[in-house]
């Protein structure tokens, strides 16, 4: 009887995070305020070169994303409410579980929801929500030559990206950045996992282009600018970076 009560409340429990999160998910993308995107930053390898780097970032390094979301909604014809605003939530001592490599669907449901059980311990959730939490881990691109996948997740709103402690990639982490916050509005992938091209159309800023190629800007769900049939360079900057229509759409921008 005792068990039956146990599996009662758990399942209770389990229905009440989905309800929430479910909620959360419908109200993100509503933009009928400005969305608070709570920045946290957390040394991943230890080592006193991240220290120091962490302890130099404000908010003002992660502004260009703001910008960035801003412009592209009023290029829309979106009010300022359909835009972000960008908090740091500080420097974190915990690592955030790791996501399993190439794994099944229920390995993935298990590690989304440990992800949402750390987020929940540790950190606050301060004012209005939803809200989106980032959680950036930083490597001495000295030690880290190549970063593991970073992943945003529409379910929990939270997003864990890989990123190097340099001064000198922090204009190119914001677009890795704002890659992985697109996700967790629910856009998706628009270039071909086996050779990171952009997928036409849907991958390209500016698909009606003529000649299409070489393009100027990168789709920002694409990750790449398309220079030719089989090339396509990581943009420097959100400065070359494009929000496209699929993507607007599936962020509830049309
Ligand atoms: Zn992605």
């Amino acid at each position: 009887m005792f068990k039956v009560i146990r599996i009662f409340f758990l399942l209770l429990i389990l229905a009440g995070v989905a309800i929430g999160s479910w909620r959360d998910k419908i109200r993100s993308v509503e933009w009928k305020s400005t969305l608070p995107v709570i920045i946290y930053l957390i040394n991943a390898d230890g080592s006193p070169v991240v220290t120091d780097y962490l302890r130099s970032l404000t908010v003002d390094n992660f502004k260009p994303i703001e910008t960035f979301m801003r412009d592209e909604a009023t290029r829309y014809d979106r009010s300022s409410n359909a835009s972000i605003e960008i908090k740091l939530g500080g420097i974190l001592d915990s690592l955030p579980p790791e996501a399993p490599r190439n794994g099944s669907s229920i390995e993935i449901i298990i590690w989304s929801l440990r992800m949402r059980w750390w987020s929940f311990h540790n950190t606050v959730t301060l004012g209005s929500t939803p809200q989106v939490k980032i959680f950036l881990l930083y490597f001495d691109p000295a030690q880290t030559k190549l970063l593991g996948h970073s992943t945003g997740l529409q379910k929990g709103l939270i997003g864990r990206v890989n990123v190097f402690a340099s001064q000198e990639m922090s204009l190119q982490n914001n677009v890795v950045i704002t890659h992985e916050f697109l996700h967790t509005l629910g856009a998706t992938d628009k270039y071909d996992f086996s050779t990171n091209q952009p997928i036409y159309p849907v991958g390209y800023a500016n698909p009606e282009l003529q000649p299409l190629l070489p393009q100027r800007y990168a789709e920002i769900m694409a990750g790449r600018i398309p220079r030719s049939q089989f090339e396509a360079v990581i943009p420097d900057s959100l400065d070359d970076v494009l929000i496209g229509i699929q993507t607007a759409n599936e962020i509830n921008w049309h």
